[in-house]
């Protein structure tokens, strides 16, 4: 037993925990779980809790499904909707092993995640990471079921009372905190019933955990307050997606790498080669980034998410933006292409190692584009040399089965479960007649 478990064991026997959830999350980034009494926390630490993997989306067969979980104690807890009651539940975030080998399982997300981390450091990086997601919150119907209906009439910033959600969101951020969350701030966003929460960078391995909690906290106050919370990319036509930009910098022996004050730009050469590396892995990145059919809804010119393979210093139709940094600690580049329902150690690990071959290969940066790349045309874009996004799923996988070094980063087992489903996916939303065909051709033919 280490110190930060003891710590642990102490926690539960003082907050008079009942039941631990020890949660990780399956390729899709579904967050699972299994639940166990608080008194078998020494057991999980020292031996791990054994579960059958085969049911796990993606995860094994059922001839070899014995699968353990390890729960990392610097992930420990309490859960805030059930804090109000006399007892409490708390939950860990797991490392998966196989039970034959006794090794890390190669199908856990979290490891692939771990693996980048570990070139990161081989090359002497730390990487830090902040991601920005966004979502809907949408009523329920009388059944409990979501709607795409939003009481809200609130836009970018507003406050109540046009921005009726202000309490459903004070009470996230109240249980994010109770959780550990540094909350940096949240606001409505463009679109109505649209909201951001952001909080505080952290390493990359915190901040992928951190992602998943999001999630399943926002859901769940918001179900508080007969909201329905949704992180689907595109609920609605023609008004804005939701994204989840993310932020990465590298840090070298405590100092950050990609700052430079005699750079125009204040990144340095790290910095800039990095860039270029996920420039270059981009249509594989969004594979991974945009996993879902409807990611690809949210990628069209004209509601603030990208579509070009550019970067800039300033406008937000690029791919990639260096926001502006009051200290040079926090010099950094933002990924605008990310959406929230990806699967979070995927993704940071996919955006880590495009960047670390930038930087292994020497990539120069092209220049920045300041011009508001939706109004260029096909030969002004030809001109820049600005390649576009992969426009639909189907085309992200290709791009991601093409592009060996994110396909390999990804390592065989996820990779191909991951091409398998996605292409299934697809495959089904390519026969299925949708209520914009019906509306269109039903009477017209
Ligand atoms: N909602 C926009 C998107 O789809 C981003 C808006 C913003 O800049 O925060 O990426
Ligand atoms: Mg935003
Ligand atoms: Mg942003």
């Amino acid at each position: 037993i280490t110190e930060s478990e003891q710590a642990v064991l102490d926690e539960i026997e003082a907050e008079g925990v009942d039941f631990l959830r020890l949660q990780f999350t399956d390729i899709l980034g579904t967050v699972k779980n299994v639940s166990v009494p608080a008194r078998q926390a020494e057991k999980a630490f020292t031996d791990g809790i054994y579960f059958d993997g085969s049911s796990i989306e993606g995860f094994v067969r059922i001839q070899e499904s014995d699968m353990r979980l390890v729960p990392d104690p610097d992930t420990f807890a309490i859960l805030p909707w059930r804090q109000k009651e006399e007892s409490a539940a708390a939950r860990m975030i797991c490392d998966v092993y196989n039970t034959s080998t006794g090794e890390p399982f190669e199908g856990d997300p979290r490891r692939v995640l771990k693996n980048a981390l570990d070139r990161a450091d081989e090359m002497g990086y730390d990487v830090n990471a902040a991601p920005e997601p966004e979502f809907f919150l949408f009523e329920e119907d009388e059944e409990g079921r979501a709607t795409t209906k939003t009481g809200d009439q609130g836009g970018y910033f507003d406050l109540a009372p046009k921005d009726l959600a202000s309490d459903v969101r004070r009470d996230i951020i109240y249980g994010l905190e109770s959780m550990g969350f540094e909350i940096e701030a949240s606001h409505h966003e463009v679109a109505k019933g649209q909201h951001e929460i952001n909080f505080e960078y952290d390493d990359a391995l915190t901040t992928a955990d951190n992602v998943g909690t999001f999630r399943t906290v926002v859901r769940a106050i918001a179900a508080q307050h007969d909201q329905h919370a949704t992180f689907m990319p595109k609920p609605i036509p023609k008004i804005n997606g939701s994204g989840m930009h993310t932020h990465l910098s590298l840090f070298k022996d405590g100092e950050n790498a990609f700052h430079d004050d005699d750079d125009e730009f204040n990144l340095s050469d790290t910095a800039h080669s990095f860039l270029a590396g996920v420039l270059e892995h981009a249509p594989a990145i969004t594979a991974i980034a945009n996993p879902t059919v409807n990611s690809y809804k949210r990628l069209v010119p004209g509601y603030e998410a990208p579509v070009y393979v550019a970067w800039s210093d300033r406008n937000r139709s690029a791919l990639i933006r260096k926001p502006a940094a009051r200290v040079p600690a926090a010099s950094r580049v933002e990924l605008r292409s990310p959406d929230p329902s990806c699967n979070p150690y995927l993704a940071i690990a996919v955006m880590i190692h495009a960047g670390l071959d930038g930087i292994e290969q020497g990539l120069e940066a092209p220049d920045p584009v300041r011009e508001n790349i939706y109004e260029f045309d096909e030969e002004k874009r030809e001109e820049y040399g600005i390649d576009t996004l992969p426009a639909n799923l189907g085309e992200a996988v290709d791009a991601l089965e093409e592009d060996e070094a994110i396909y390999n980063a990804l390592g065989e087992h996820i990779a191909s479960k991951f091409v398998e489903a996605k292409r299934q996916e697809f495959e089904e939303y390519l026969v299925d007649v949708s209520d914009w065909e019906l509306d269109r051709y039903l009477e017209t033919f």
